[in-house]
């Protein structure tokens, strides 16, 4: 199914192209047909307005309907409807379907990550890692999510005579709003647990990455799902993501700090709750005692992974000074090694940026750095010869405090080294700004190293590793501190969000209180001599 050098690196007659189309060769117009039939778009007509620009050759991807606010409202109202069979199904029912969607993804691998390049323009490898990711958490949650929602026995009011348990409701739609940078992985990492909670989906697409997410819920669709319990609209954040934000009846959002803050609003007026994995600053820590290859392995993997277009990758390198030169000279051999271009084979170690929005930003960070005078060692400008929204990997130096690049998220591939005297100063600035995503240490000392790590305040800190292991663990949870969000993913959180805990109490006394006949004075002191009692045996 993958798009070939040959296919895409000449043109009809031959002759060579500037650059490589992008659309991918076995995308016919049947296949695009039978994505654009999962739009929810009713109301608008199946009309076809919203196209996107393929990064690899600044053309149009394919257009897909639009929704519209009705459209929103009507996938809910069926979402609804459709939830309350799914949520009846046994755990086992759902998982089986979830499993079914993990091989199918397995076996056609290679169409998604064609389209996840066509869209977005990765990497092909940092495409794979999309399905390493999705599989991993369709697994993981398939085989755990009965335990992770088991009902739990909790010590009554009054012991023995009552009986008490938790149990988690679904709480009935939930909508999902995720960013382009992930298409495949956010576009249904946190619906897979939403779905096996039992609650129903309505995912708003990314103006950018449409065809990806029609993708996933047309294979969905052969594993088994029924059509209303997962509903995707299309169309503008501002427009549809606030409709569906508006109507259900809990949010996941992915995405800038500032929209997250405007979702948060709009739930915590409906009372709604709301998870958000907002964006990152995220420091890497290399101490004196580092392995400079492994750290500069790791640097490299963190800073470029996704065109630097990845909430947890590192923007801010703080180097101990009795390292720092040897660290940066192999760092500056190791970005300058790095193959930068676009194709759909696995030749390119760093991808395109994945639109002009982005290599805009990009260019004005390190533009204002450079004219505030910072230094670039290496990379620093645009390449179009390779693509028309291609950045060279850049490492600068000098960054200050009045920068752009200094505190505000790039989101590109680009690396700011500073030199740092010891741990004390590593831990002040890692510390630096509002966010709190990600961060990791790099130190043969690993005890040392988690100390200082639990003085970094980030949702995740690796340890010899520059970003993924953390958010590789789908057991242990993800998510950001401070203006990096609020919620987390993976681990027992990420799929108890999706559920309201409800207690269930039965007494076998009747109606707790005094007993007939017994003074309210006497019902206190027995009370109290229970207190004491219950203190003095230590019980909990
Ligand atoms: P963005 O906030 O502009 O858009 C994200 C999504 O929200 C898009 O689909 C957009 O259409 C939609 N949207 C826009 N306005 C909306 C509104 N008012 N109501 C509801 N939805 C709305 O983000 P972006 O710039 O496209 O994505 C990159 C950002 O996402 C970066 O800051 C990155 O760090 C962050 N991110 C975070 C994580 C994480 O797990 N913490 C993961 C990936 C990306």
């Amino acid at each position: 199914m993958t798009s070939t050098r040959a296919d895409t690196t000449l043109s009809e007659n031959g002759a060579p192209v500037r650059y490589r189309p992008a659309r991918p060769h076995w995308v016919d117009d049947a296949r695009l047909a039978s994505w654009r039939r999962w739009v929810a778009c009713a109301e608008s007509g199946g009309a076809a307005p919203l196209t996107a620009t393929a990064p690899y050759d600044d053309r149009p991807t394919a257009p897909v309907p639009s929704s519209t606010p009705g459209d929103v409202a009507a996938a809910v109202t069926a979402g609804r409807a459709a939830q309350r069979h799914w949520a009846a199904l046994t755990p086992k029912a759902r998982a089986e379907v979830v499993l079914r969607f993990h091989d199918l993804l397995v076996a056609r691998q290679d169409e998604v990550m064609d389209l996840v390049q066509w869209e977005m323009g990765k990497a092909r490898f940092h495409a794979w890692q999309e399905v390493l990711q999705v599989g991993t958490v369709a697994r993981h949650y398939a085989r755990r999510a009965a335990s992770y929602l088991a009902d739990k026995r909790v010590r009554g009011a009054i012991p023995v005579l009552t009986q008490v348990r938790e149990v988690r409701v679904p709480h009935g739609v939930v909508g999902i709003v995720s960013p382009w940078n992930y298409p495949l992985y956010l576009g249904v990492g946190d619906t897979l647990p939403a779905l096996l909670a039992g609650n129903a989906v309505v995912s708003k697409a990314d103006p950018q990455t449409p065809l990806t997410l029609l993708w996933i819920r047309a294979l969905m669709a052969e594993a088994g799902l029924p059509e209303h319990v997962w509903s995707v609209v299309t169309g503008p954040g501002a427009e549809i993501g606030t409709a569906l934000v508006d109507t259900v009846d809990y949010v996941c959002f992915t995405g800038s700090t500032a929209t997250g803050r405007v979702v948060a609003e709009h739930a915590a007026r409906r009372l709604v709750g709301a998870s958000l994995e907002l964006g990152g600053k995220n420091p890497l820590v290399v101490r004196a005692d580092a392995d400079l290859d492994k750290a500069v392995r790791g640097t490299v993997d963190a800073g470029f992974a996704n065109t630097g277009q990845m909430c947890i990758h590192i923007e801010r390198v703080l180097v101990h000074a009795d390292v720092h030169d040897a660290f940066r000279d192999r760092l500056v051999a190791a970005v300058g090694a790095l193959r930068v271009g676009q194709g759909y084979d696995y030749a390119h170690d760093v991808g395109s940026l994945a639109s002009a929005a982005q290599l805009a930003k990009v260019s004005a960070h390190v533009d204002d750095a450079v004219a505030k005078g910072a230094t670039v060692l290496c990379g620093g400008r645009a390449r179009p010869d390779l693509g028309p929204y291609v950045y060279e990997p850049t490492v600068l130096t000098g960054v200050t405090g009045g920068m752009d690049l200094c505190r505000g998220e790039t989101f590109g591939p680009v690396l700011a080294l500073y030199r740092v005297a010891d741990d004390e100063e590593a831990v002040a600035r890692a510390n630096e700004g509002t966010y709190g995503l990600s961060a990791s240490v790099f130190s043969a000392d690993v005890p040392g190293a988690l100390r200082l790590a639990r003085r970094i305040r980030a949702g995740s800190v690796n340890i010899n590793d520059g970003a993924l292991l953390a958010a590789g663990t789908v057991e242990a949870p993800m998510g950001g501190m401070g203006d990096s969000g609020l919620g987390r993913r993976s681990g027992a959180e990420g799929i108890r969000k999706f559920t309201e805990p409800q207690t269930l109490a039965v007494s076998r006394l009747g109606p707790v209180g005094p007993p007939p006949g017994m003074s309210a004075e006497k019902f206190v002191a027995l009370g109290n001599r229970q207190l004491t009692l219950l203190r003095r045996l230590g019980v909990r």
